[in-house]
């Protein structure tokens, strides 16, 4: 039996927590929403220069409270920020090349069903979770 309340409760609560956001925080996540990619922060603030955002201080304080309002994740592998989910029911899980450095972000229910289960299996009840993968997205040289 898998219980996916607390779960939707949880998004409801950050997508309550997107609509309340700051200027400069609206700003650094539709600009990580848009690219749909993981991205680091000095090519973000590349992206917000135009929308005035300039300050990288500015940047990483939004990317700062975006975190911690559980609507942006930053990869422990590459350092890179990117937003957590759009979906509800969608368990972000980020590819990242170790060859090239680009990552990108899919979605899985499959894992989803898998760790929920484990973590039931061990007296755990799940409430967020995230994977990083890394590996090659592009042939290996010899
Ligand atoms: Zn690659």
């Amino acid at each position: 039996m898998v219980d996916y309340g607390n779960n939707a409760a949880g998004a409801a609560q950050r997508e309550k927590g997107a609509n309340s956001l700051s200027r400069n925080q609206a700003i650094v996540f539709d600009a990580l929403k848009r690219d749909g990619n993981p991205m680091k922060a000095y090519a973000l603030l590349e992206r917000v220069k135009d929308e005035g955002v300039r300050a990288p201080m500015t940047v990483y304080r939004a990317l700062s409270d975006l975190m911690e309002m559980g609507l942006v994740y930053k990869l422990d592998s590459t350092k890179a920020y990117s937003v957590t989910s759009s979906a509800a029911s969608d368990i972000p899980v980020f590819l990242v090349c170790d060859t090239c450095g680009n990552s990108r972000m899919i979605g899985s229910e499959q894992l989803e069903e898998a760790a929920r289960d484990s973590a039931l299996q061990n007296g755990f009840s799940l409430d967020r979770l995230r994977i990083e993968v890394t590996g090659y997205c592009c042939s290996k040289s010899a």
